[in-house]
């Protein structure tokens, strides 16, 4: 089973949220759990935490099918200290604002060595800061997301992503969520069936499939090996149509999150009901 559907607005509060993935006939969705580009968010009170798990009971989503995304700011591999324990701090936050609203997953970009310090030390500090978070809270996922590797970014080659994997404490515990769009832009094919499944198969001998826990299926305005993190709708960028029909039948993803981030949210409905085609799974939303 393949759950399709897109990073949602949560305006309004989380449960609007869930509505609103419902009302695109997404089997998946994203959220923030606060403002993206803030440090702090407001605690979760009662009455929201409340409305969320409704909504969710009401549409008939469980948290095996949501993919929350954490704010922009945090950087897990910062190399200086007051940086990195405003992030940690952070990221903890974000951890424990997904353990109240019952959710299990939580997606984040690995972080940067803003030139100062070494790819491997940066690696090391990203893989402490994972186990210090995972050590203070129960049942959530950390799901490392592959970068473009724009500026200082580390993340955007496969083995960056298991070696921060191979220093974490609970394995359980720990995930990756591959943005086609970032992976595009850090030099992986994916603009034919047989380059997709090459790189899927380079995932599998690096990384491993045990490990994928989301996707982020995005286009591409930037060119291949660009560094450039520029999404664009499906089958208008430089991956075109035929990587995604690829992934929507590799039988080796199963059961996870698979999240539209295009820049068009009218044409999500669109997207998600032909992923859904490509998947060999019935969908309601007709398409033209
Ligand atoms: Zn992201
Ligand atoms: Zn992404």
């Amino acid at each position: 089973m393949k759950y399709i559907g897109a990073h949602v607005s949560a305006a309004g509060g989380p449960d609007r949220a869930v509505a609103r993935a419902h009302e695109i006939d997404a089997t998946a969705f994203a959220l923030f759990t606060k403002n993206q580009r803030q440090w702090r968010g407001k605690p979760l009170t009662e009455e929201v935490i409340a409305a969320f798990r409704q909504a969710m009971t009401t549409y008939g989503y469980t948290s095996a099918q949501v993919l929350p995304h954490d704010s922009y700011l945090i950087n897990l591999g910062h190399p200086e200290a007051e940086g990195l324990a405003k992030s940690r701090a952070a990221f903890l936050d974000e951890m424990q604002r997904c353990e109240q609203l019952g959710l299990t997953l939580l997606n984040f970009h690995p972080g940067s060595h803003l030139r100062r310090i070494s790819e491997r030390e940066c690696l090391k500090i990203i893989a402490e800061s994972i186990n210090d978070a995972l050590s203070r809270t129960r049942g959530i996922t950390a799901v490392i997301e592959n970068t473009a590797g724009q500026g200082s970014n580390l993340g955007y080659r496969f083995e960056q992503l298991a070696e921060i994997i191979e220093q974490v404490e609970d394995r359980s515990r720990i995930g990756v969520c591959i943005d086609t769009c970032h992976a595009f832009a850090a030099g992986y094919d994916l603009r034919t069936s047989e380059t997709t499944r090459a790189t899927l198969d380079e995932f599998e001998r690096t990384v491993g499939f045990g490990y994928l826990r989301g996707m982020h299926l995005n286009d591409a305005k930037s060119t291949l090996g660009s560094r450039l993190d520029r999404h664009h709708s499906l089958g208008q960028g430089h991956i075109g149509s035929d990587g995604f029909a690829t992934l929507m039948q590799d039988g080796r993803i199963q059961g996870i999150p698979m999240i539209l981030e295009t820049i068009d949210p009218d044409l999500w409905p669109e997207e998600i009901a032909w992923l859904k085609r490509q998947a060999g799974m019935p969908s309601t939303v007709s398409t033209s």
